[in-house]
């Protein structure tokens, strides 16, 4: 991502930046906190929201809600996908594109005059490492 969104460059912006480069799934305000911490970062919240309101202007960034209110922040891959949102841990995975492009095709061949711009998409149940999982005995 380039640092272009930015009229100036600081070690949070930077490093906001480097962490949606690495990170494969949405990330709550939380996690972005800690990680900062984690490097010796310590902004407060507005600093963190102001970087991210920038990112998501720039269409750099998308935001995640989920119905616990709770916002995520995923760096935009280009296509649209669903998100698996984990109930227990509130832990969220980004799933395979190829499942929204089926549904989408269907849609559109029901509907053709159909416009899609947007989607909300949301499967919510327990991931793998939660206890409650009962999935597997
Ligand atoms: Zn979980
Ligand atoms: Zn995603």
């Amino acid at each position: 991502m380039p640092s272009l969104y930015f009229d100036r460059k600081t070690p949070v912006s930077t490093a906001i930046l480097a962490l949606f480069e690495s990170s494969n799934r949405p990330l709550s305000l939380k996690l972005i906190l800690d990680h900062l911490k984690h490097q010796g970062l310590l902004p407060n919240k507005t600093t963190v929201y102001r970087i991210l309101d920038k990112l998501l202007a720039a269409r750099a960034i998308a935001e995640v809600n989920v119905r616990t209110g709770r916002t995520y922040y995923e760096k935009v891959q280009g296509h649209l996908h669903y998100h698996f949102f984990c109930i227990d841990c509130e832990s969220i995975f980004c799933l395979e594109p190829n499942h929204t492009d089926t549904l989408i095709e269907s849609m559109k061949a029901a509907n053709p005059s159909f416009t899609i711009n947007d989607h909300d998409l949301n499967l919510y149940g327990q991931c793998g490492s939660c206890p409650s999982n009962t999935s597997t005995p």
